[in-house]
């Protein structure tokens, strides 16, 4: 999924926009844009106003007019500084870029025709790259000033205008339920990693997938990943396979030594005597395979 993402932001308005984990952003013909998949569409969000309008009605009937001819724009939204309009894919679409930027290009022609420009959602002054910010409806870029401001929604509640400062959150995720996914995760790669053992398949390899299912679990329940989501992560999957490991191997002895009325718990508990018979270095090989892997893989999909 992650590559395939890599892959439609490259051909996406010619590679402008970067991809940052659920969402694109960027800046393209000196528009700030954002684009978001949902269920089957894709959300688009320009940053555009004219400086002297009191609303962006005209842009709101172009993009109505766009909307006839091309069936995919399955609805659009206005602010006074913010053009929104969703971008419905078939799922036998195979080139979903051609289908987004066909449906982009027209309004960001119209909007440099017409001299719009782009500015903070709340306020219309220019705003950097950097000032990305998510509110309860989706991305948007907000000034600094209006963010430190958000206090504001405090001296003017119930203002319809403000409403959406009151669900800013920096991108931090929630690292308790977070690390509960990341623990169901792993745990699906961890049954792998036996599972793997037992047929004989390098065992290594279900530790790129514990690190896989693991940071998809802590994205899920810990709402995003960040510095804090990849250690944790990363701990939790390395104790799993570590686990993982283990059980596989008190597992293989056990079956080669409970006619002499040994226990499998008693060999999890005591494996490294038991290994000190049959190889403990391929014991520990085979764990380090995993983590080499699962380290390889972490950093393959968390590079964006
Ligand atoms: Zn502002």
């Amino acid at each position: 999924m992650k590559m395939l993402q890599q892959e439609l932001c490259s051909e996406l308005l010619s590679g402008s926009l970067q991809l940052y984990g659920d969402h694109m952003a960027g800046e393209y013909k000196g528009y700030y844009i954002m684009i978001e998949p949902e269920n089957g569409q894709y959300i688009v969000t320009v940053a555009a106003h004219l400086p002297e309008a009191e609303n962006n009605d005209i842009v709101k009937n172009f993009l109505r007019e766009q909307q006839r001819e091309q069936e995919q724009i399955t609805g659009c939204q206005t602010e006074k500084y913010m053009v929104r309009f969703s971008v419905q894919i078939e799922k036998k679409e195979k080139n979903i870029s051609a289908v987004i930027n066909s449906a982009v290009e027209p309004l960001i022609a119209y909007l440099s025709e017409n001299h719009y420009i782009s500015g903070c959602r709340n306020c219309g002054r220019p705003v950097s790259l950097a000032n990305r910010h998510k509110v309860s409806d989706g991305y948007c870029y907000l000034c600094s000033e209006c963010v430190s401001a958000g206090v504001l929604r405090e001296d003017v509640p119930g203002d319809g205008q403000n409403s959406f400062f009151s669900n800013i959150s920096q991108e931090k995720s929630s690292p308790v339920p977070g690390f509960f996914g990341a623990l169901l995760g792993s745990l699906v790669g961890g049954a792998l990693w036996i599972l793997f053992f037992r047929i004989g398949i390098i065992a290594g390899i279900a530790g790129a997938a514990a690190a896989i299912c693991a940071a998809w679990g802590y994205e899920k329940l810990g709402k995003c990943m960040d510095r804090k989501g990849m250690v944790i992560t990363l701990l939790v999957t390395a104790f799993t396979i570590y686990l993982a490991n283990r059980i596989a191997w008190a597992w293989d002895i056990f079956d080669l030594m409970q006619e002499n009325g040994f226990g499998f718990m008693d060999i999890f508990a005591e494996l490294d005597d038991f290994l000190a018979f049959s190889g403990s270095w391929q014991y520990y090989r085979t764990l380090l395979v995993g983590y080499v892997l699962t380290v390889i893989c972490m950093f393959r999909t968390k590079r964006r």
